[in-house]
């Protein structure tokens, strides 16, 4: 520790700290304009100068190291003189404006300088959804310029002239929504003055209460403040010292909560009659409920029944809807959208690996002389992972990008991978091939943690580069410079997206990307691992709280947790195998299965074959929808129970690290709204269960949870307070596990390698359907778009896009803007056409985000032979002129 004195006091700090921080940590408060903690400190607005004795002169605090018997003076009268000074002619050019909350006008109250500001008013730059642009307020500090390039990597703000003349301008040099702006949000974060302003709190006024929460969109799992007043979001910001986001939100988090507030908020309990939706009481909605399971429980028996649980949902709601399915209804039919996207993810892992989850931490990918980016478009749909992956590159590190599209990241790639879709297999196993054959494989991790490596070794031996070049539309000299690159630049680190997992052989694409972390050693490390993406807040806790047919709490198979669980809930687990999402719409569709009850989850609009599930849906004889909003799914409905968004409860969420985390209540329900656990506890009540669903509290049932899940029994509320905790974490105890796998494997010591055989998909393309298209998100619009949708964000997409390279355009004489039909072997829909050089002549690519567009009408039947997680990434199709 080193011995400095402030104004005269003795104190003891750890080195490393500059002086401003260790004032910061006594509390001792200085301007500091140009100063942010997410920044590298700068000196440019030299307000933070103080005296240090034995210095000639006053040195500024926030680059200035602090030293052992250093003596520093903050406020002495010619510092403090110097400040105003300084200040005055900051503020000489501004216009007499006080934007509240932007610390700048403080400074200036502070000093009694307010009517130093006597500048033009500028012309106001309006043209943002989210953010007033004024820089007739600007200080030309260069806050939003870094935090710009720094943080989010985006380059959007730029310096603009020298001297009296600097000027900070966006790059399109026009209008800020015109700029390359990814609207994080970050330079208004920062910005010390009302330059750069969300616009929300212009609207509504400053927060008056502040709730830290977790966001509601991806698997990232960013911690965020919410800003209330009078009951509603004015402001959201995120958590300067959050493990995941660190200070950071991406355009979703920060901005996209309108929803919340939505005008169509469905927040009163109905039921459908023959003339269409009647409001009814909760009582009546839970006895309606509890009414119609119960008789097709009578008619059909529990095969015949089931519950979706919800990504949107927190653990403890999905563990109450698994156990509600497992003990009121009797059934293991239960599921989740884990089916729909990393099922395969978890279930490769749990196969090979012992654990079905991510191996490593986000804060791994700083640690990684290499990533492999595969089937992902992380800026845009994990943009704060993607952020962090594209500063690192930034900054040397290498980056190997596999994906069909010259998506953003592939622009700052080592090297890009262009893979047809559908082929991921025969590409990992060719890079295989050239890690064994070129000896660069990891002997001596092999001889102790790997087995069936002789096996293997002869089985990779046929998949030359030159063998699947023209299979995966791939160079040969590409996929041998990957696979160098992969093994040799270690740690490599493999993040991987639903690119790799939503194919006909999606498991085993996983499997073969585990099988390069076998072969180089790359697991078990700081900086390597093999980790899924998940899509949405909470997929990965869904699941693994238990809304999963074959497998209770923790992951863990029925078979194996039965005993555990039933001593717990004190009721038999069902016996014979559940069916999944799938399994239940094609039982629906033969008329074998008659009621279910969805929770959060619109699976008209995102299930493949949309027809078909409107078919299954409508086959049934009861379907209960709990949702926000009167969805797709929900108009198909007998009763529609109101829910509450994740800004009005109390839970955990768990994300794509494995990491629990807390979400606590900003305002009160809306309307009539309930949490999801409390409807689930009324309907269990309602049908003779309610010594089983007897909680009052969202931590009452993470008590039991913990009972139930021996690797999570470590995690509690008062140790979730501050900050997250990765599980496995066994006890109290326990820190948490950032790094999987790093002695042994769940599975034992070593893990097998797999021969992974490559089975071309049945979506061929044909002379009749000529082009592959894949689906996906994208950066502004958030899956099925219940809640993007309802925000200002439809200003950035506004619509489904159908994206094709300016080549195929042409030579179907398409214009970019111009509606068309497309086809496919399933169904057709009308789309507008946008010119994208991202998307290969013969490929096409589009999101799923609108109803009235509804691109599910397109894909297939086809599913994953071991997880039946449909092929959404790959659908013939043809495109028709109107
Ligand atoms: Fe939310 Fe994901 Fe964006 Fe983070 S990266 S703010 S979790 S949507």
């Amino acid at each position: 520790m080193l011995q400095v004195t402030i104004n005269g006091q003795s104190r003891e700090f750890p080195d490393g700290y500059s002086i401003l921080q260790a004032l910061h940590r006594i509390g001792i408060d200085i301007p500091a304009a140009c100063f942010d903690e997410r920044l590298e400190p700068f000196g440019g607005c030299r307000l933070c100068l103080v005296a240090v004795q034995g210095m000639a002169r006053p040195v500024t605090a926030c680059n200035t190291p602090i030293a052992d018997g250093m003596s520093i003076e903050t406020h002495a009268p010619e510092i403090e003189q110097e400040r105003r000074t300084l200040l005055r002619l900051l503020a000489q050019n501004m216009p007499r404006h006080s934007v509240p909350a932007k610390e700048f006008y403080g400074c200036l109250r502070e000093y009694g300088l307010e009517s130093a500001m006597h500048g033009p008013a500028g012309a106001v730059d309006d043209s943002h959804p989210y953010i007033r642009v004024d820089m007739s307020q600007c200080i030309a500090c260069f806050r939003c310029v870094r935090i710009c390039a720094d943080v989010q990597g985006q380059f959007t703000w730029q310096v603009w002239n020298r001297g009296d003349k600097t000027e900070i301008r966006p790059d399109s040099g026009t209008t800020f929504l015109e700029s390359s702006c990814v609207s994080c949000g970050a330079c208004a974060h920062t910005c010390p003055t009302g330059a750069l302003v969300d616009k929300s709190i212009l609207t509504h006024g400053i927060p008056q209460k502040w709730t830290k929460t977790t966001c509601p969109y991806c698997g990232v799992g960013c911690e965020m403040n919410v800003g209330t007043r009078d009951g509603r979001i004015v402001q959201i910001v995120p958590v300067m010292d959050a493990p995941v986001n660190k200070g950071h939100l991406c355009v979703k988090g920060r901005y996209a909560y309108d929803y919340v507030h939505a005008e169509d908020r469905a927040t009163e309990p109905m039921i459908r009659t023959s003339t269409g939706w009647k409001v009814v009481s909760w009582k009546e909605a839970i006895a309606a409920t509890a009414h119609g399971f119960t008789q097709a429980l009578r008619e059909y028996g529990p095969g015949a029944v089931g519950v979706l649980g919800s990504a949107r949902a927190t653990n403890e709601e999905n563990y109450l809807a698994q156990k509600l399915a497992r003990v009121v209804l009797g059934t293991n039919n239960v599921d989740s959208c884990a089916r729909v996207c990393h099922a395969p993810s978890a279930a490769a892992l749990k196969m090979v690996l012992g654990t079905g989850a991510a191996t490593n931490s986000f804060d791994d990918i700083e640690q990684a002389r290499t990533i492999l980016v595969c089937g992902s478009n992380t800026t845009e749909n994990h943009p704060i992972v993607g952020a962090r992956i594209r500063q690192h590159v930034l900054r040397g590190a290498n980056l190997i990008v596999i994906d069909p599209r010259q998506i953003e990241l592939a622009e700052i790639a080592t090297i890009h991978l262009p893979v047809r879709p559908g082929t991921n297999i025969p590409l990992f196993n060719a890079m295989a091939n050239v890690i064994v054959e070129e000896r660069l494989y990891d002997q001596d991790f092999i001889r102790a943690r790997v087995a069936g490596w002789e096996d293997y070794r002869r089985f990779i031996q046929e998949w030359t580069p030159e063998s699947v070049a023209s299979i995966c539309g791939v160079e040969a000299d590409l996929i041998r410079r990957a696979a160098r690159f992969y093994a040799t630049a270690k740690p490599a680190m493999s993040v991987h997206g639903l690119g790799i997992t939503e194919h006909s052989q999606g498991t085993l694409s996983v499997v073969s990307l585990i099988n390069l972390a076998l072969l180089t050693g790359n697991i078990g490390k700081p900086g390597a691992g093999v980790n899924p993406l998940r899509g949405q807040n909470n997929v990965q806790g869904a699941a693994h709280m238990g809304c999963e047919p074959n497998h209770l709490t923790g992951f863990v198979p029925i078979d194996a947790g039965r005993e555990l669980v039933q001593t717990v809930w004190q009721a038999p687990v069902p016996k014979y195998k559940g069916l999944d999402l799938m399994q239940m719409m094609e039982a629906a569709e033969k008329g074998s299965f008659e009621a279910l009850w969805v929770i959060g989850y619109d699976i008209l609009l995102t299930n493949p074959q949309a027809d078909r599930t409107l078919e299954a849906m409508r086959s049934m004889k009861f379907v209960v929808v709990q949702d926000m909003f009167m969805n797709e799914t929900a108009r198909e409905a007998h009763v529609f129970l109101p829910a509450c968004s994740s800004m009005e409860k109390d839970g955990t969420f768990m994300n794509g690290e494995r990491r629990v985390q807390r979400i606590r209540r900003a305002m009160p329900p809306i309307g009539n709204s309930k949490s999801d656990w409390e409807i689930i506890c009324a309907v269990a009540k309602a049908m003779g269960h309610g010594r089983h669903f007897e909680f009052e509290s969202a931590e009452q049932i993470w008590e039991e949870i913990r009972k139930v899940w021996k690797v999570g029994a470590g995690i509690t509320y008062a140790r979730l307070d501050h900050a997250g905790i990765q599980w496995p974490c066994p006890t109290e105890e326990h820190p948490g596990t950032r790094i999987l796998h790093e002695g042994a494997f769940q599975t034992g010591a070593r893990a097998a390698l797999q021969r992974v055989e490559h089975v071309p998909s049945k979506e061929m393309t044909t002379d009749e359907f000529p082009l592959l298209l894949t689906t996906g998100r994208s950066l502004f619009q958030f899956n099925a778009g219940t809640m993007t949708l309802r925000t200002p964000n439809v200003v950035f997409q506004p619509t489904d896009y159908l994206d094709i390279s300016p080549d195929d355009a042409g030579r179907l004489g398409i214009v970019g803007g111009e509606m068309v039909t497309l086809r496919s072997r399933h169904g057709a829909i009308r789309i507008t056409v946008r010119l994208s050089p991202a998307v290969r002549p013969g490929e096409a690519f589009t999101t799923f985000t609108m109803p009235d567009v509804y691109t599910n009408r397109l894909t297939g039947p086809e599913v994953d032979e071991i997880t039946h997680t449909p092929e959404y990434k790959v659908t013939a199709v043809r495109i028709e002129k109107e």
